[in-house]
């Protein structure tokens, strides 16, 4: 188990351990936890989650990582969150992207760009059963995404090929959703859209081929069509790169009668990042 994963397993067991009752009453509780709390910073202090430097608080990145990871701000597409250059005029901007591919989303944005630590952070959380990183991804999402998670939207991750899941044993996008609902206190439905078909990897391939791909492949689970009708769904997913993936989740929603869709990802792949 990655060192990471581990010491957030020992953190959490210290915190369930902290709240023992004893005599049916809860001992001393504010300075216990003060207690648990510096007893804890000492044994297992929080570290980057990207270079395992010692840090302030749980879940943060370290100066030098804070500095060397493409968090977008500024300027940015109003549809997909790739930095744009220039200062911010009073509407939207779309970028060449977004103005040559129809979106059948009404906005989005990315936390960051794919390059450096946040193909590291991404590929971490995907690959590398870093799942700690969730919460910290919630995080900067929810910061990113601060402009699309009004109006009560519910949050559905772009969902896993029941294959791909065994392989993978969870779903990272998922992951990001449950995360950012608990930081958001919105609701979440992680099983709302289902694969229909093994789709296999995008990587490789061009833009006309990913959309040919993805077209029909995802579809609102029957028994959450209810739940998708009438109402703002936020998707959430790792990477954005083509969009086909969030237009595929999409077309499903609007087909499945949601109001309106808004995207949301941890990083865009932009030509400049
Ligand atoms: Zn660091
Ligand atoms: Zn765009």
């Amino acid at each position: 188990m990655p060192s990471g994963a581990r010491r957030a397993r020992a953190r959490a067991r210290l915190r369930a351990a902290r709240s023992v009752r004893r005599g049916g009453g809860m001992i001393g509780l504010s300075g216990v936890r003060a207690g648990a709390q510096a007893v804890i910073a000492a044994i297992y202090p929080p570290h980057c989650v990207n270079c395992n430097a010692i840090v302030g608080h749980e879940g943060a990145l370290c100066g030098p990582c804070w500095r060397d990871t493409p968090f977008i701000t500024g300027l940015v597409c109003d549809l997909c969150g790739t930095p744009l250059p220039g200062e911010a005029p009073k509407g939207p901007v779309h970028c060449d992207d977004c103005l040559k591919i129809a979106r059948p989303w009404t906005r989005g944005r990315a936390a960051m760009t794919y390059g450096g630590n946040g193909r590291r952070l991404v590929l971490g959380l995907k690959h590398g059963d870093r799942t700690d990183l969730a919460r910290a991804a919630a995080g900067w999402m929810a910061t990113a995404g601060a402009a699309l998670l009004q109006d009560d939207p519910l949050i559905v991750p772009v969902p896993l090929h029941w294959r791909r899941l065994f392989q993978r044993r969870y779903n990272q996008s998922a992951l990001l959703a449950r995360a950012l609902a608990a930081r958001t206190g919105l609701a979440c439905c992680p099983d709302l859209l289902q694969r229909r078909r093994f789709t296999g990897s995008q990587d490789g391939k061009g833009i006309e081929a990913r959309f040919a791909n993805l077209a029909s492949a995802i579809r609102v689970a029957p028994g959450r069509a209810a739940l998708s009708r009438c109402r703002v769904i936020v998707l959430v997913d790792d990477v954005m790169t083509s969009g086909a993936t969030f237009a595929a989740c999409a077309e499903a929603c609007l087909a499945a009668g949601t109001a309106e869709v808004r995207v949301l990802a941890l990083a865009r792949v932009s030509k400049d990042g």
